[in-house]
């Protein structure tokens, strides 16, 4: 028993620190805005009032969902369900309807505030169209997501309270969610990021009082509240000497992952079970609180009195007598994130729809593969050969029926990678097996094919990070190449080759190339090279300017490393580019070089004989999944067996 007590007292601190960075992070996204003369001229525009309408005001919401391929449900791609939990807690908090608010001391009992306020999902987006008030995109930022993730969908802020959900936040930030107070901001749309985990008390997130509250945590702050300790540091004494401009708030440093009723941090009890607080019993907001709240929501500051107006209720579809129908269903879908598909591996066709609901029909259609059709939500199928098939997904909703068909080109992977870029159709190829592909975010400059080239030859490719923001990712992938007539053995490994020219623009230049390599079909990659703007220079003298064209002396043959992929026969190789500030990064002459051992698939014709077959150690007994075949013809092949032992 003691041990126990002993391991116990020696965890639970620990745990205790490593939640002490999931929490709230707008104190330090406000930190670089609570002294300036803009924000402090905002918030003396919002009026303390002494009567305000008391009437439930309605509030539009809408859920941006960013994720990063994982179907609906899964991970930060968060269920419908959790999302209805999620505005169903809010809806609770607003309006004393929470269980956990029975807890409330008798010292509080009589400052416990209603702020009277009723979430709803818009029904109308900003165009006026049906919508869920549920949006999903497909992004990798949602990982260390910041306020950059804004580019990719924003709805009006005088309109909607914009929710963005993600896989993680910003470890600078390092918060669970955050937002900013009204008049903080005035070139960017507000709303709240919020990490997956503390969204709603089911699916990835759970039930303890800290997460199915932190939505409402971050509403006080959209709201104007401050944290009950004000704005310095969580647990400082210092705190004593702030406020939270709320006055029947006592004043405190605050309470961490806690519930300790008896504390008093500076001369009095502290009200720790305010949702201001950090501690792990939040349930309630104080009457100071409400007021504060009402007085934002009657201000034009940030058009907070817009939200409930009675013409924005109406126009997002939120007001009582709109006749708010089933929207038809928007079909959408995807594979991976490169959306490819390899001949003869099984591929997931994943739906990325909305106003689709547990009752929907979905009906796939994959003419030339090995199912011809589907009702699965995410079907998987197989295609044998290579060509250009059609797929399409049917939805039959509440709301209608909508449908989307899309075009894949299934490869018949070469069986080696030269690229000079003279082709003027790039990243398209008359010759379709041989075609690269881009994905970038569609407003900014993007790999491009230029006429400049290292060789006697014209093209190569280029891009220049020179007008970047938010450190977005540019990728360009090679065509799918089987690379199964590379050595796996000794000798020269297999490395990918191209010819590089690259200058720095200025001393603000940050720019960085990463080349990995998928043997999978691009579901799974493998970093080889990782390369930052002192890396890349190609050149001797200086910083280039904005239009760097390199002369013969600026080019430089590089090679990555890439043997690992020798022996596949799915390999694709991705070069992602980010930065800012950059002139032009020239790539040029892609090639591979390594071991090749004269395997071909020419062995079926008429007599050549398979002389030997052994194993992969060179055993003649065959129970190993890979083996060499050897030929009369001295040719060798390398096949894999699925069921070795068996034949
Ligand atoms: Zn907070």
């Amino acid at each position: 028993m003691a041990r126990l007590i002993t391991i116990f007292l020696l965890v639970i601190p620990f745990v205790m620190l490593s939640q002490h960075h999931k929490l709230c992070g707008t104190d330090n996204v406000m930190k670089n805005y609570i002294n300036t003369t803009r924000f402090k001229n905002e918030q003396a525009k919002i009026l303390k009032l002494e009567n305000y309408n008391v009437n439930t005001k309605i509030i539009p919401i809408v859920f941006h969902i960013i994720h990063d391929g994982d179907p609906i449900g899964v991970n930060e791609n968060v269920s419908v369900d959790q999302i209805m939990d999620a505005v169903n807690i809010i809806n609770e908090d607003f309006n004393n309807q929470n269980s956990d608010l029975e807890n409330v001391i008798d010292d509080f009992q009589n400052i416990i505030g209603n702020p009277n306020i009723e979430f709803r999902l818009a029904k109308l987006d900003p165009d006026g169209n049906c919508t869920s008030g549920i949006n999903r995109i497909v992004s990798s930022m949602t990982t260390q997501a910041n306020d950059c993730i804004k580019d990719l969908i924003a709805w009006d802020d005088s309109q909607y309270v914009n929710i963005w959900v993600v896989e993680s936040i910003d470890s600078s930030i390092g918060a669970a969610a955050y937002t900013y107070l009204p008049g903080t901001l005035w070139d960017e749309v507000e709303g709240i990021i919020i990490n997956h985990e503390y969204l709603g008390s089911i699916g990835s997130s759970n039930n303890t009082p800290y997460k199915r509250h932190t939505l409402s945590h971050e509403f006080g702050h959209y709201f104007n509240l401050q944290h009950t300790w004000g704005w310095g540091t969580n647990g400082e004494v210092e705190n004593c000497n702030y406020d939270d401009n709320v006055s029947d708030t006592p004043n405190t440093i605050g309470a961490y992952s806690t519930c300790n009723l008896a504390q008093q941090s500076c001369g009095n009890l502290d009200n720790i079970q305010n949702f201001m607080d950090y501690s792990s019993c939040t349930c309630m907001f104080s009457v100071g609180q409400v007021n504060r709240m009402q007085d934002c929501l009657n201000s034009s500051v940030s058009q907070r009195n817009n939200l409930w107006t009675n013409s924005n209720l109406w126009l997002t579809g939120t007001h009582d007598n709109y006749n708010a129908e089933a929207c038809l269903p928007s079909v959408d879908f995807y594979t991976s994130y490169v959306d490819r598909i390899c001949a003869n591996s099984p591929i997931s066709f994943i739906s990325n729809s909305e106003s689709v609901s547990s009752n929907s029909v979905f009906y796939w259609s994959f003419p030339g593969s090995d199912i011809g059709f589907s009702s699965e939500i995410n079907p998987q199928v197989t295609y044998s050969s290579s060509g250009q098939y059609d797929v399409t997904l049917n939805i039959i909703s509440t709301g209608g029926e909508s449908s989307l068909t899309k075009s894949y080109y299934v490869y018949d992977p070469p069986n080696s990678l030269n690229e000079n870029f003279q082709n003027t159709q790039f990243p398209n190829n008359p010759e379709p097996n041989l075609a690269w592909s881009i994905l970038s975010p569609n407003n900014e400059y993007t790999w491009t094919r230029s006429p400049i080239s290292s060789t006697s030859t014209t093209g190569s490719v280029r891009i220049r990070s020179r007008y970047y923001n938010c450190n977005k990712k540019h990728k360009l992938f090679s065509p799918t190449l089987n690379l199964s007539s590379y050595a796996l053995g000794s000798g020269n490994p297999l490395k990918l080759k191209f010819d590089m020219a690259y200058g720095k623009r200025n001393n603000q230049t940050d720019d960085l190339l990463v080349i990995s390599f998928s043997k999978d079909c691009g579901n799974t990659w493998q970093v080889r090279a990782t390369w930052d703007t002192d890396d890349l220079i190609t050149t001797n003298f200086g910083n280039v300017g904005n239009n760097f064209i390199p002369n013969q002396t600026e080019w430089i043959e590089k090679e990555v490393n890439i043997q690992s992929a020798a022996g596949e026969d799915d390999v694709i190789i991705k070069f992602e580019f980010s930065g800012e500030n950059g002139s032009y990064l020239y790539i040029d002459n892609v090639s591979l070089t390594g071991e090749w051992i004269g395997i071909h698939d020419g062995h079926e014709i008429e007599d050549v004989k398979l002389i030997k077959q052994l194993d992969i150690l060179g055993r003649e007994s065959l129970n190993n999944s890979l083996q060499i075949y050897f030929f009369s013809d001295g040719s060798v092949v390398k096949k894999y067996k699925l069921n070795p032992g068996n034949n």
